[in-house]
């Protein structure tokens, strides 16, 4: 049993060197595509369920591979987080959002993802200050999204944060809201404008009663905190019109449009 263990151990050893190459190589590969261009930023629409206007959009970042095309943000944030290189990443596609903001005069706004990484560093706010001023882009009009758990690790210097990021004027959303743990007495304090429903409470939407609950008792309580309210993962007519019932404020999802390059989009509609 003794030698056996030992083999399992020496396996395991092997399996992490390995493990541990590939996160290398990967790591040192998304440093060389900031470097040399490689990494792309979309843009989806998000829509006024009311009126049916696109009004802002979310940036999401893309890998252009070489070899390997469009690679997806799952497939790299999360060794970007775990290398550090995230905060850098976010930085950058902060810069391109505003600089996308100043060639859309008429969109409303542009929502980035901060990583809790970057958010936790503290500093962000003296960092988007330094965005705001090269680019020359209006601080009204950038929305940073960043997630519960994010802010749960260290609330009070969260809160702290989310003040100064006020200051400047930038709007902040709390993303994928109902999948973490944050405190409805956090909530009310916290200088955020909108919500944002995760995608999982509304796919089930249209028949599932305890996803429908969720997402009229998130609409309710966003409200009442006088807050703006998305839904994410918009796919069907019926959620739209469902959430648009529910008084559900804006929407967001493959049913308005896809992520998309900022030359692909209609011209009208920036
Ligand atoms: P997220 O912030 O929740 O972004 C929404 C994700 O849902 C995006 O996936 C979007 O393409 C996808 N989506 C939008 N509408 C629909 C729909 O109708 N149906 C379905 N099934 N999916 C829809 P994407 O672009 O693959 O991004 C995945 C996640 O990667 C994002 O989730 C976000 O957490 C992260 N991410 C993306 N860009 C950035 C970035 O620049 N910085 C950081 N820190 N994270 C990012
Ligand atoms: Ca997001
Ligand atoms: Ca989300
Ligand atoms: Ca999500």
């Amino acid at each position: 049993a003794k030698s056996e263990g030992r083999k399992t151990f020496a396996f395991y050893r092997q399996e992490l060197t390995e493990q541990s190459r590939q996160r290398l190589e990967l790591d040192m590969a998304l440093r060389r595509a900031l470097e040399l261009g490689e990494l792309r930023v979309h843009f989806q629409p998000i829509i006024d369920l009311g009126s049916g206007q696109r009004v802002g959009a979310e940036a999401l970042v893309r890998w252009q591979h070489p070899h390997r095309g469009l690679v997806p943000p799952g497939e790299f944030i999360p060794l970007a987080e775990e290398m550090g290189l995230i905060s850098l990443l976010d930085t950058w596609v902060l810069e391109q959002s505003c600089r996308q903001l100043c060639a859309w005069p008429h969109l409303g706004f542009i929502a980035v993802n901060i990583s809790s990484r970057l958010f936790c560093r503290g500093e962000l706010d003296t960092q988007v200050a330094q965005i705001l001023e090269r680019t020359g882009a209006d601080p009204q009009r950038l929305e940073l999204e960043i997630t519960e758990s994010a802010v749960m690790d260290d609330p009070d210097a969260a809160l702290d944060l989310m003040r100064r990021l006020r200051q400047l004027g930038v709007r902040l959303s709390i993303d994928d809201f109902g999948t973490g743990y944050s405190s409805l007495t956090r909530l009310k304090v916290m200088p955020v404008h909108k919500l944002k429903i995760d995608q999982s409470f509304v796919s089930g939407l249209a028949h599932d009663s305890a996803d429908l609950a969720i997402a009229r008792s998130v609409i309710t309580l966003g409200h009442s905190l006088g807050l703006k309210v998305l839904a994410e993962g918009i796919e069907q007519p019926e959620q739209a019109e469902l959430l648009r019932q529910l008084g559900c404020d804006l929407g967001q999802g493959y049913l308005f449009g896809r992520p998309q390059p900022a030359v692909d989009w209609p011209s009208a509609a920036a």
